[in-house]
C-alpha cells in the first residue's frame, strides 16, 4: 500500500463535489432517467464537469484505468471474507464549509477508522446528488462520502453511503440550517454530533480500488460503499439539490477491476 508517497496526496483533498449544467431533476425520478446512460460509453456530450470537457473525465479518454465512480453489478461481485471496518468515531463539533459545489463537514475531533491493520484519520464528509455510484444500473437520490487518510502514507479511503428518501434526518437538518451563505468560509456551530450517526445500521460493504471523483482524478485509494442506505426526507433532499444540483461524476469503466462484496458479520 505504500506506493508513491506523492506530496500532493497530502494536500489534495479534492473531494469537493463538482457540479454541471444539467437541469435539476427531482431525486425520485433519477434512477429511471439515468439508467439509460449506463449502457452508453459516455454521459451526454454537453456534460461539463468542473470546467472540463467530458472527454477528460471519461475513463476511455483518461489515462487512468482505476477511475471512480462505477456501476456495481451485484451478480458480478466477488464474495469473500473481508474485514469489518473498525470505527473509531466519536463526537465532534459541526463545522461546515459551502464549497460552492457541495457542503463539507470538517473534522474537528479525533476520528478515524482501522481496516486491514491500517489506520485512517477522518478528514471531512460531503454529499453528492444524485449518487455517484450506481448499483445494478440504479442511482440513488444522493450519496455521502466520508473521506479518510493515512497520516503516514497519504493513502486515502473513502466510505460511500447511499441516501434514499425516508424519514427526516435531524443531523442533516442541522447541516442545512447552518449552511454558510458565503462560499469557502467555514462556519463553526459548536453543535456536537456523533460521526457514527451518518452510518447505516448494517456495515456490509462493496469495495474496490478507485480514484478521486474530481480532478485530478488521482488513483490509489480504496472505496468502501455500504449496501444499506441512510435516509433523508424528500424535502431535505430537495433542499440540497436546490443548492447543489447534480454534482456527480459520470460512471467510469471497470477496465478489468474486481468489485468485492462483504457478506455477514465478518470480523478480522
Ligand atoms: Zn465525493
Amino acid at each position: 500500500m505504500k506506493k508513491t508517497l506523492a506530496l500532493t496526496a497530502l494536500v489534495l483533498f479534492c473531494f469537493a463535489c463538482d457540479r454541471n449544467e444539467e437541469a435539476r431533476v427531482a431525486p425520485q425520478t433519477l434512477p429511471k432517467q439515468h439508467n439509460a446512460q449506463l449502457s452508453r460509453k459516455s454521459a451526454p456530450a454537453d456534460w461539463d464537469y468542473e470546467h472540463t470537457t467530458f472527454a477528460k473525465t471519461g475513463s476511455l479518454k483518461h489515462k487512468g484505468k482505476n477511475q471512480s465512480p462505477i456501476n456495481i453489478v451485484t451478480k458480478k461481485t466477488i464474495l469473500k471474507p473481508l474485514p469489518a471496518i473498525n470505527f473509531q468515531y466519536s463526537a465532534l463539533e459541526l463545522t461546515e464549509v459551502n464549497t460552492g459545489h457541495t457542503v463539507e463537514v470538517e473534522e474537528t475531533g479525533d476520528n478515524g477508522i482501522e481496516i486491514n491493520d491500517s489506520t485512517y484519520s477522518f478528514k471531512q464528509l460531503h454529499f453528492h446528488a444524485h449518487s455517484e455510484h450506481a448499483v445494478d444500473g440504479q442511482y440513488r437520490a444522493m450519496e455521502l462520502h466520508l473521506v479518510h487518510q493515512n497520516e503516514l502514507t497519504g493513502k486515502r479511503v473513502v466510505l460511500g453511503v447511499f441516501i434514499e428518501p425516508g424519514a427526516p434526518n435531524p443531523l442533516f437538518q442541522q447541516v442545512l440550517d447552518h449552511l454558510p451563505a458565503t462560499a469557502n468560509e467555514p462556519v463553526e456551530t459548536h453543535l456536537l454530533f456523533q460521526l457514527a450517526d451518518w452510518l447505516p445500521a448494517s456495515k456490509e460493504y462493496y469495495t474496490y480500488a478507485g480514484s478521486l471523483t474530481t480532478e485530478p482524478f488521482s488513483e490509489g485509494l480504496d472505496w468502501y460503499v455500504f449496501k444499506e442506505p441512510i435516509r433523508l426526507s424528500p424535502d431535505q433532499i430537495n433542499a440540497f439539490v436546490a443548492k447543489f444540483h447534480h454534482n456527480a461524476r459520470p460512471l467510469q469503466h471497470l477496465v478489468g477491476r474486481k468489485v468485492f462484496e462483504q457478506q455477514g458479520n465478518t470480523i478480522q
